[in-house]
């Protein structure tokens, strides 16, 4: 039931993605990084400050929050042997056919425009800087975060595109 009178905790759901990404071993400069080498190239005089700034603005959007704490938690719960079978497995093993993966992702790649959906797959096929690291880990459960974080620099960069348009 829809509850009018709840508060959506922007705060909190800010300091959760931000600190989950940090517990995953990703800080918030290495996702900068990657924009800022990836548009730089097209924007001579961008800054890694100006970088940062703009993930920053980007990681405050609900769409962004809300998709990205979904699929931070299913691969959590995964992890953790909570989710049921066959749906467990499914996830662990990054069926190919799965792709809801992708779908949360993409969302959070078009938040700033149709742009995104290129730089996604852009760098789900690249797997730039800390993005690789999740692609070659065989232990851990890291079926959505590898997209999140390259649906993540897709919307920057995608953000960073129409401000120098
Ligand atoms: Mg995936």
């Amino acid at each position: 039931m829809n509850n009018p009178r709840f508060k959506y905790p922007d705060t909190k759901a800010y300091n959760f993605v931000v600190q989950r990404l940090q517990d995953r071993g990703v800080n918030l400069d290495d996702l900068a990084q990657i924009v800022y080498d990836t548009q730089k190239k097209f924007e001579p005089e961008l800054t890694l400050e100006f970088c940062q700034t703009a993930l920053v603005d980007a990681l405050h959007k609900r769409e962004l929050l809300n998709n990205a704490m979904v699929a931070l938690e299913l691969d959590r719960l995964t992890q953790e042997g909570k989710v049921e079978e066959p749906l467990a497995s499914i996830i662990k093993n990054d069926v190919g056919v799965f792709g809801v993966d992708e779908t949360l992702a993409l969302q959070i790649a078009n938040i700033y425009g149709t742009i995104g959906t290129t730089n996604f797959g852009f760098f789900d096929r690249e797997k730039n800087g800390i993005i690789a690291r999740f692609d070659r880990d065989g232990i851990h459960v890291n079926t959505f975060i590898d997209d999140l974080l390259a649906a993540i620099v897709a919307a920057v960069c995608g953000k960073i595109a129409h401000q120098y348009a």
